[in-house]
This record gives C-alpha cells, sequence and structure tokens, in this order.
C-alpha cells in the first residue's frame, strides 16, 4: 500500500490492512479480491494481474489503483476495491475518466455473500479529516507553479500598492478593493491570495472554484494549461 490512502488513526472507515504473499493490502476485502484475481489467473479467465499500478493524472496528481485486469483479448481494467468512496476518490476517477479515457471499475465485498460485486450505492458525501487533508494536497499541486497575478489578472484588475507588498484588487466576494495576491519567489509553495476584508483566501484552484464557480476538475485541468503557457 502507498500513495495518500494510509488510514489515519481517527479514521471512521478505518480497514485492516493485511498481507498476503508477502504484498500489503489495505483491508480485507482488497486482498480476498487478490486471492480471487490469483484464481481467475490460475483457470485462464484472466491473462494477468497488476497490483497497485500507479498512474498520472493532470497536473502530476497521483492516482494508485488496487489492481490492473488484464482480460485475455487485451484490455486493460483498473480496479479499486472500496468501503467508501471519498470526495478525493471521486475527483481522481473524473480525472483518470479524463485522461485515460476508460472508467474505474469499483468493486464492493458483499457482507452477506462473501462474494464481490460492483460498488453501485450513493456515493457519500461528508468527508473525514485525512480526506480533507489529502484535498488540501491535490489542490496544493495543481496550484503550485501557476503565475496567480496573471491568472487573477484575467478576471480582476490589479495595482501594485507600495513597493514591498503584492498586487491587490477589488475582492469578488466582499466588494473592497483589498483582494491581495501574493506570488512567492520560491517556488516550494504555491501563489495565494487574501482579502484583508473578509478572509477569503486561497490558491489558484481555489480562486477558479470560489470566485468562477468552476467545478474542482475543470479548475485542476485550467492550473495544468496555465503552467504550460
Ligand atoms: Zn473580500
Amino acid at each position: 500500500m502507498s500513495g495518500g490512502r494510509a488510514p489515519s488513526k481517527t479514521h471512521k472507515y478505518r480497514a485492516k490492512p493485511v498481507t498476503i504473499d508477502g504484498t500489503r493490502f489495505a483491508s480485507r476485502a482488497e486482498g480476498r479480491y487478490y486471492q480471487q484475481l490469483k484464481i481467475m489467473h490460475k483457470g485462464g479467465l484472466i491473462k494477468d494481474f497488476i497490483i497497485q499500478p500507479v498512474y498520472t493524472l493532470h497536473a502530476g496528481i497521483k492516482y494508485i489503483g488496487d489492481f490492473d485486469i488484464i482480460h485475455n483479448n487485451g484490455d486493460i481494467e483498473t480496479v479499486d476495491v472500496k468501503g467508501v468512496e471519498t470526495g478525493v476518490f471521486r475527483i481522481k476517477r473524473r480525472l483518470f475518466r479524463q485522461d485515460y479515457g476508460r472508467d474505474i471499475t469499483i468493486i464492493k465485498v458483499n457482507k452477506n455473500h462473501e462474494g464481490v460485486f460492483t460498488f453501485d450505492k450513493k456515493e457519500r458525501e461528508d468527508m473525514e479529516p485525512q480526506q480533507v487533508d489529502e484535498m488540501q494536497a491535490v489542490k496544493t499541486k495543481a496550484s503550485m507553479g501557476v503565475d496567480l497575478q496573471q491568472l487573477i489578472g484575467r478576471y480582476i484588475r490589479l495595482v501594485q500598492r507600495g513597493k514591498s507588498s503584492g498586487m491587490v484588487g477589488k475582492c469578488l466576494k466582499c466588494g473592497n478593493d483589498t483582494l491581495y495576491v501574493f506570488n512567492p519567489r520560491t517556488h516550494k509553495t504555491p501563489a495565494y491570495y487574501s482579502c484583508a476584508s473578509c478572509q477569503a483566501n486561497g490558491m489558484a484552484v481555489d480562486f477558479l472554484t470560489d470566485f468562477q464557480s468552476m467545478p474542482l476538475e475543470e479548475a485542476i485541468a485550467q492550473c495544468t494549461r496555465e503552467k504550460r503557457s
């Protein structure tokens, strides 16, 4: 197991990791699905399978699937064994569809039948603290390296106020001329904006979602384009 999927100590939906054949799986369900794939492989039902395949999505965001199944006709199917679909996963799933032109199959273990079937129950909206952190990491990664003054300058007229302070413009939330934009010299932190009146603040992705009502995946895509231009 790797990436951002490590269960936190406070996680409500914490699953017990298991180790099978020297590989650590995030949950018993994942381990059981692995054993099912092994049987399918031995029986010639599938050509092969890969454990925890790593995919790079927009803006270098990483998605680690649970398995890639290589079917006998050569088709690849990426599978995620899930107890609960998190907000971050939903975003990554949408990015995955855009980047790879196929969907991720979600598998859920049926407790009553001990079998495995496709997960289709209503997605859970509420996010756990750990997922909020992961969402923040996704936003930071996407915003990193974007020239925020240039981006915001397309929507709001920015002027230099004072020598040392950043550019300032009219805040679209409160209407005051107190929206400061800071482009740090170092590339270790993303540029950010902050309103001295209403405390609205954030990074490039947040500006697009909060001020321009852009869906998150679109905002991430635009940030990626900004970095290239
Ligand atoms: Zn404001």
